[in-house]
């Protein structure tokens, strides 16, 4: 690719016709509440836009403030979260929140902003540039993809790796347009698979696009994922109630309700007759493949923190997306489940 052409220019006349409009954008010069800036983007992280934009639209609602998030308890923001997963960013997103309120308001700058909870060098980049017009340089999953194929980069490429080229074709003038235009490109033209090159503004500078190494291009590590089998137990008492517990708030689940569960296939939380429920349940996380059988038994009474609830109360707590599927396997009548496999 000659290096002599600016990109930029071509890109952002193409984000003038084409770019996409949200809630959470602002193009031009406007200036946006960094508050909707930071949570959408905090949000949006490892999930669609087609899932994350009915959360957003709710979350606004719920919490359309920083103070309000700030003087908000965490269980009610776990249940605004409830389903997005990755639970540990809505905790960071309160901490946050407390934080910057102390600080009357968020900095304006990268450097300051990553010395926030939950604010990595990607998030503080964004937040700069969308809502400070900070010029700073955005690299996400998306970037990385055109880039690479722009370039025709044929080895694995990680968003530090490519960093210091993306910073070289940022328009420094208009930072929050340049960082909008390459992600809409990544996202509508530069997609995955079939990329539509013959209506990229770029399509005349990109290696990859000339050589034909778009299917290949970026180049994937691929990481194996952690095969676990575990358990989760059912406790059920005679009121058709079943036990839950709080997570502990430090873990990655931490501070949601959760049926006593564990990564080992043997564990079980007391001694009781443990029957084991003939299907067990399947979730798949990032990096770990889980499997877990259910047990169940019944009890009046447990030695462990927690409380029994009835089905009907479900509804109230923040569950992982983990343990609705635990529970929607159990349906509204727990103590069928320990009946029938009671029975056997
Ligand atoms: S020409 Fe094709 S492969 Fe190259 S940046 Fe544009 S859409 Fe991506």
């Amino acid at each position: 690719m000659s290096k002599k052409v600016d990109l930029a220019p071509l890109l952002l006349a193409w984000y003038a016709q084409n770019g996409r409009s949200f809630p959470w954008r602002f193009k031009g010069d406007a200036r946006p509440d960094p508050y909707v800036i930071w949570v959408s983007e905090i949000m949006l992280q490892q999930t669609t836009i087609a899932t994350g934009l009915p959360y957003f639209e709710r979350w606004m609602k719920t919490f359309p403030d920083l103070k309000t998030l700030a003087q908000a308890s965490l269980d009610d923001v776990l249940k605004a979260w409830q389903g997005l997963g990755y639970y540990t960013r809505a905790k960071k997103l309160h901490a946050c929140a407390q934080q910057v309120l102390k600080m009357g308001g968020f900095p304006r700058d990268r450097e300051a902003l990553l010395r926030l909870p939950g604010i990595g060098p990607y998030t503080a980049s964004a937040i700069a540039a969308f809502a400070f017009h900070q010029p700073t340089t955005v690299v996400d999953g998306n970037v990385v993809r055109v880039l690479s194929r722009l370039y025709g980069l044929t080895e694995v490429v990680t968003p530090e790796k490519i960093y210091p080229l993306a910073e070289k074709l940022t328009d420094k003038k208009h930072p929050a347009d340049y960082a909008s235009a390459i992600m809409d490109l990544g996202a509508t033209l530069c997609r995955k698979t079939n990329p539509l090159c013959a209506q990229c503004p770029w399509q005349a500078y990109c290696v990859a696009c000339k050589k034909g190494l778009t299917a290949s291009i970026p180049c994937r590590q691929k990481i194996a994922k952690q095969v676990v089998r575990g358990a989760v137990c059912v406790i059920v008492n005679k009121k058709n109630q079943i036990f839950i517990q709080q997570a502990d708030r430090k873990g990655l689940l931490g501070g949601l309700w959760e049926l006593p569960w564990s990564k080992q296939a043997t564990w079980r939380p007391m001694k009781a007759r443990w029957h084991q429920c003939p299907q067990p349940i399947h979730h798949i996380f990032t990096h770990i493949d889980l499997t877990l059988d259910i047990y169940a038994t019944e009890a009046e009474k447990v030695a462990l923190p927690g409380r029994f609830i009835s089905p009907t109360d479900v509804s109230k707590y923040a569950f992982s997306s983990l343990m609705k599927k635990v529970l929607s396997s159990i349906g509204s009548t727990p103590s069928s489940v320990f009946q029938s496999v009671a029975k056997d």
